[in-house]
């Protein structure tokens, strides 16, 4: 998913529609906006992509000085409206409004325990839970309310809240989701998942939240605090700069291009293959393959291309889908590759559905060869923070061996890059790479007691 959310500024809702939009990588289910105006809170949402969820013309036309955007693809809870975001809830402290990227761990127990305290839930998708908390917490004032609640909260995420006072942002304690700072020229603030979504607003990136961090912006400015007294280890996923965020954004102070280009070099140095040519499944394969091709000293072409109108093909919420989004969705080019030894480098190989589709189209465009080269390390361990990947029969790595994957995306040879190569092109410490066997930051099975509830 992806979350955005602005105070300040009296474009908020256009403004909020142009950054949400912006998001739309990272989901395509749903998306929705809720602004405020005065002491009102409303909120448009709809299936679909930003421009069949909203209407352009009518968000330029809403009033308000803050809003909070949101863009969906379901990792728990169905695709359906009630599930839709922000969620809009009224508690004993008054109106909220609420978005949130990632998965907790412990959603399902929560809801359980808060549900046997008489909540009664609209939709099944994780971030009710945090609304719930909230409206049953024993805390005083709204603040502290949201603070004792975010504690309960295991896995990864990054939340928005808007009340009539106030925009709050808050981030896991390991920052395993992204969430970033922006600002307007005006002064306004601006959160985002990426920094993409401050560009296309004319807004600068400030910085990246802290993990553990709670962030209040109001008409006095910003505020920061902690959730959690206790620092953690930073485990930023790995896969946001592999795959999942867009080129142009920033996250930890690196390009997510830059990191790609490196992958793609480590790569061709780890696993080098005769060829001719070197292609990217596009789009979030090409810097890879660019860096492949620079380190490996052979051609970079376009020997594949994409059908923009298609979306991720993940996030199609079933096989069959999914492989026949795959087939509409790349097409070979044949000048490119006919009579070569192809080199196709992909961002990750997670299920093997593309991959075993592209070696196709690229022997039926006349390549004589094809080495499958894949930018990050074998993918063999669901995610449980947020990446759609989650069941672990369907993943490829867990359940074959890399020759049995080569046999079965029909590849002359196939290598991943290594672990320690990948480290190594991430460049800091800090980052998850849970679903490449380097273990889970968060445990599976934790799960904080519940204090007494009013
Ligand atoms: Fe990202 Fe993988 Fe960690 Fe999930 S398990 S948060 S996809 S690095
Ligand atoms: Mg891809």
């Amino acid at each position: 998913c992806g979350v955005f959310g602005i105070y300040g500024d009296p474009q908020a809702a256009l403004k909020s529609y142009w950054g949400t939009f912006s998001l739309q990588h990272r989901g395509q289910e749903s998306a929705g906006l809720a602004v405020l105006h005065e002491d009102a809170i409303t909120v448009n949402k709809g299936m679909g992509l930003v421009t069949e969820a909203l209407k352009v013309e009518q968000e330029s036309q809403r009033i308000g000085h803050a809003a909070i955007g949101h863009v969906r693809y379901s990792t728990t809870g169905e695709s359906s409206l009630v599930n839709a975001q922000p969620l809009l809830m009224k508690t004993r402290f008054g109106l909220l409004a609420l978005g949130q990227n990632g998965n907790l761990v412990n959603g399902e127990s929560l809801r359980e325990r808060l549900e046997s305290q008489g909540a009664i839930f609209q939709g099944t998708t994780d971030s009710e839970v945090l609304a719930h908390l909230i409206a049953r917490s024993a805390e005083p004032s709204f603040y502290d309310a949201l603070k004792e609640s975010l504690r309960l909260l295991e896995g990864g995420f990054a939340f928005t809240v808007l009340t009539p006072q106030a925009l709050y942002g808050a981030r896991d304690v390991h920052g395993i989701r992204p969430l970033a700072l922006g600002q307007t020229k005006e002064g306004a603030y601006i959160l985002a998942s990426e920094s993409c979504a401050f560009d296309v607003v004319g807004a600068r990136y400030v910085r990246d939240i802290e993990p553990g961090e709670l962030v209040r912006i109001n008409d006095d400015g910003i505020e920061t605090d902690r959730f959690v007294e206790k620092k953690s280890e930073r485990a930023l996923c790995a896969f946001e700069m592999i795959y999942f965020a867009r080129p142009d954004s920033r996250m930890e102070g690196q390009s997510t291009h830059v990191v790609r280009r490196r992958l793609g070099q480590i790569l061709a140095q780890e696993a080098p293959a005769r060829a001719d040519v070197v292609v990217g499944v596009p789009d979030s394969s090409i810097p890879a393959a660019m860096g492949y091709a620079q380190a490996s000293g052979l051609p970079f072409d376009f020997g594949l291309v994409k059908n923009r109108y298609v979306a991720r093909t993940f996030i199609a919420p079933s096989q069959a889908l999914r492989e026949s989004a795959v087939q509409m969705k790349l097409s070979a080019v044949r000048d490119v590759v006919f009579g070569k030894r192809v080199i196709l480098v992909d961002d990750s190989l997670v299920r093997g559905t593309t991959s075993r589709h592209l070696v196709q189209l690229l022997r039926q465009a006349g390549a004589t060869e094809v080495h499958m080269r894949i930018a990050s390390p074998p993918y063999t361990d669901p995610c449980h923070y947020g990446i759609d990947t989650s069941r672990a029969t369907e993943l490829a790595a867990r359940n074959m061996n890399i020759e049995e994957i080569r046999t079965m995306v029909g590849a002359d040879s196939l290598a991943y890059l290594s672990l320690q190569g990948l480290k190594t092109g991430l460049g800091q410490q800090g980052w998850c790479m849970a679903c490449f066997g380097a273990g889970y930051p968060v445990p599976l099975e934790e799960q904080p007691v519940l204090p007494l509830m009013q």
